[in-house]
Parts: C-alpha cells; sequence; structure tokens
C-alpha cells in the first residue's frame, strides 16, 4: 500500500525476524503467567530498536515517527505485551528524554537506556486524575538543591522492571505548574507500589508508584519549573500515534490467523472460508485494516513532517486504529467459534490486548473530545 523506502523495509524485515524469533514462542505463557519478556526488551538494544528515534550521538537511531510506528506494528504481531512495555520505554521514557532534557542528563541517561542496560517508564496517572491529567496532585517541594515528591501514580507500564522514569508533578498550585522529574528506582522515597492484574497486555508488567518524599536532584528536573505541559502533551501526541502501530499489528494477527484458520476449518463437508457470511467478514476485516494503517501512516508523516503540536493526530490514528483493532479480534474470535472462545488458540488473548488501545495513552472519550476540539475552535 505505501511505497517504503529501502531502508524502511530493512527495517521491517528486521523486526519481524526478531520478533517471530524472540517474542512469539512466549507470548502466550507470559500472558498466562504474568510474566515479562525481559531478555528480548533488552536484547531490541543490541538493535538499536530501544532508542528508534533518540539522536545518534546518545546511541540512537535518529528515526521518526513513521519508522517507531513501522517497529511497534511489526513487533505487536507476534506480542502486544512485550510491544506495550517496548512502546513504554522507547516512546514514554527515551523519546521524552531525548526530546526534552538538558544535553548533561541526557549524557547520562540515555546511552544506558538505548543499550538495553536500563529499563524505563513514565509517571503521569494518578488514582484521582487519569483523563484529566492537568489534575494530579503529585507535589515537588523545593528544598536546598533537592526537590522531595510526594504523591502516588498508577496504571504505570513497566513500574514493577523498570530503573528510570520521567515523572511529572505540581511546583505550584495552577492546573498547568507541571514539572518534569527524572526519577530512579533507588532514590530515596521511591517505591514501586500494587502491581496491577489486567484483563490483556499481562506479560506487561502495571504497577503504582509511591514517592514519599522521595528525594529527586535539582539536576533532575527536565526543562523549567512550571513549563512540563506543552512536553508532555507533545510526547502524548508520538505515543498516540505509535501505540496505532500496536493496534494494526494485533488486527493483521488476527487476520492472518482467521485466513489460515477458515481454510482448514471443515463444516457441512467444506471448508468455513467456502461459506459467504465468513468471506464477508474477512472482506471487512482486511479493508479496516488497511483503513487503519493509511490512517496511521498518514499522521506519523504529518507528525514527521513537524506538525508536532496538532493532538487531533494522534486522535484520529488511536481512535480509529483501537476500535478497528477491537473489532477485527472480535471477529477473529466468530470466525473461530468455540474454539476462539478458549485458550487454546490466540484470538482471545488478541481480543483481551486489542481492548487496552482503546484506554490507555487517554480514551476514546477524549480523542473525539481532541478531534472535535480542534475542528470546533479552528
Ligand atoms: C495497561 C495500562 C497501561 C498504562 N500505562 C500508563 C503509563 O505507563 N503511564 C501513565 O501515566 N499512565 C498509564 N496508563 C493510564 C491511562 O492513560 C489511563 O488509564 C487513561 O488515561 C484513562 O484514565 P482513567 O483510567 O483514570 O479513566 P477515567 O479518566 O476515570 O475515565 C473513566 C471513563 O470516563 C470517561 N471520561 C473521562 N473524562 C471524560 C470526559 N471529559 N468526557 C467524556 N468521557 C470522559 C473515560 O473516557 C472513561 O470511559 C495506563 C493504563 C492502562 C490500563
Amino acid at each position: 500500500m505505501f511505497s517504503w523506502n529501502d531502508s524502511q523495509k530493512l527495517l521491517m524485515e528486521t523486526v519481524s525476524h526478531f520478533a517471530k524469533t524472540e517474542l512469539a514462542s512466549l507470548a502466550h505463557q507470559i500472558d498466562e503467567e504474568e510474566g515479562f519478556n525481559d531478555s528480548a526488551l533488552r536484547k531490541m538494544g543490541e538493535l538499536g530498536l530501544l532508542g528508534v528515534t533518540a539522536e545518534e550521538k546518545f546511541g540512537g537511531a535518529g528515526l521518526g515517527c513513521v519508522e517507531a510506528t513501522l517497529v511497534m506494528e511489526k513487533l505487536a504481531e507476534h506480542c502486544a505485551s512485550t510491544t506495550l512495555s517496548y512502546l513504554a520505554h522507547s516512546i514514554l521514557c527515551v523519546n521524552n528524554l531525548n526530546e526534552n532534557a538538558s544535553e548533561i542528563q541526557k549524557t547520562q541517561y540515555l546511552p544506558g537506556l538505548i543499550q538495553g542496560a536500563q529499563l524505563g517508564g513514565m509517571g503521569m496517572t494518578e488514582p484521582e486524575a487519569g483523563s484529566d491529567s492537568l489534575g494530579m496532585r503529585a507535589k515537588a517541594v523545593k528544598k536546598g538543591d533537592r526537590y522531595f515528591l510526594n504523591g502516588t501514580k498508577t496504571f504505570i507500564t513497566n513500574g514493577p522492571v523498570a530503573d528510570v522514569f520521567v515523572v511529572y508533578a505540581k511546583t505550584g498550585s495552577g492546573r498547568k505548574d507541571i514539572s518534569t522529574f527524572i526519577v530512579e528506582k533507588n532514590f530515596r522515597g521511591f517505591k514501586v507500589g500494587k502491581r496491577l492484574h489486567k484483563l490483556g497486555m499481562r506479560g506487561s508488567p502495571t504497577s503504582e508508584l509511591i514517592l514519599e518524599n522521595c528525594e529527586v536532584p535539582e539536576c533532575n528536573r527536565i526543562g523549567g519549573e512550571n513549563e512540563s505541559v506543552q512536553h508532555m502533551m507533545r510526547n502524548l501526541n508520538i505515543e498516540r500515534i505509535t501505540i496505532s502501530g500496536i493496534s494494526l499489528g494485533v488486527a493483521s494477527a488476527a487476520l492472518n490467523y482467521s485466513v489460515r484458520y477458515a481454510k482448514e476449518r471443515q463444516q457441512f463437508g467444506k471448508p468455513i472460508a467456502d461459506f459467504q457470511m465468513i468471506q464477508e467478514k474477512i472482506a471487512e476485516m482486511a479493508t479496516s485494516l488497511d483503513a487503519g494503517r493509511a490512517l496511521t501512516y498518514s499522521m506519523a508523516l504529518e507528525f514527521d513532517r513537524g506538525n508536532r503540536e496538532d493532538l487531533s493526530l494522534g486522535g484520529r490514528a488511536k481512535l480509529f486504529t483501537a476500535q478497528m483493532a477491537t473489532r477485527i479480534c472480535l471477529e477473529a474470535v466468530q470466525i473461530l467459534g468455540g474454539y476462539g472462545y478458549t485458550k487454546e488458540y490466540p484470538v482471545e488473548r488478541y481480543l483481551r490486548d486489542a481492548k487496552l488501545m482503546e484506554i490507555g495513552a487517554g480514551t476514546n472519550e477524549i480523542m473525539r473530545i481532541l478531534i472535535a476540539r480542534k475542528l470546533l475552535t479552528a
């Protein structure tokens, strides 16, 4: 559909091969056991994927949103959970540092994160502040040359396994008085809280982060005090476009499985693929996947062309692809009949994983608000 250039084609082939060999065989097990494919995630460092958008001088690949999204899609065809953890590391943490941190901060943190020696995460959401992220309550108070952070973050991808977090906290009384801090897991006052047990994406560990007078050196504040809203929103925009790649990958896996199954499963003396109602499902699934791809990669291209502030880009891509992926996975379960409803086959996992994309990185409802706001206030 797209005329990818040679290096994009090579990237897709390399990531696909890696995902088939390193992710596919463990995808079911880490879902069942709420495990984590730690070694595969770290190995992505050797392929240059952990800093896919980061500057080359820090070890990154220096690629754009299009390539980052291609990586997500190819990984998620084989394991959405590990891809979600990869997204939290490479986009929520590494890309954020690459875009917004000082040279000194980048020199200190990026090489280790990009090699896979350290894993990253990002803490924005709180128990009382999800969609209303500016309503966060975590506070950072400066005393001498350090900040003391107090509050609880929740739903943090990689919470139980990451070493370095980009954490947002209030440094003033206004809604937009938000600052960003680089918090290491062994800083005094930092604790990993309750681990969350989820419907899907069970191979991507999620937890609370507890900040109790957590001591953060002043030099770990990213940018000026109370100046973080803009870069928080910009990073959410690239997160929403790239997470659409996960929806594409899961939907593509569900479609491929359905096609294979429909050709093999015999009922009434013929493959169910011969029945027009099954053909209709497959045709609808393929068409909406194509539409999702076309939308996502045009939004990614637009982002790479410099239109980074328009939050409706990520909103449109994520809203469409998240709903598309859930629908396609539901149809895949239907095509597999009773078998689709069992854990003997992967499509029920695809469905549980796909649903996350309608909630994480901003819900469908919030995406609609962003898109409508853009149109109605233009
Ligand atoms: C698996 C997983 C991983 C995550 N990873 C991270 C992470 O790494 N870091 C991080 O900071 N956060 C993370 N999140 C948090 C995620 O971004 C939030 O869950 C999401 O933004 C929704 O917030 P909430 O869950 O508090 O829902 P709420 O905001 O309480 O929303 C509840 C319902 O109300 C609706 N609603 C809310 N406001 C409005 C409105 N104005 N108009 C219409 N409807 C509205 C919502 O759409 C939703 O349907 C993760 C979440 C999950 C589930």
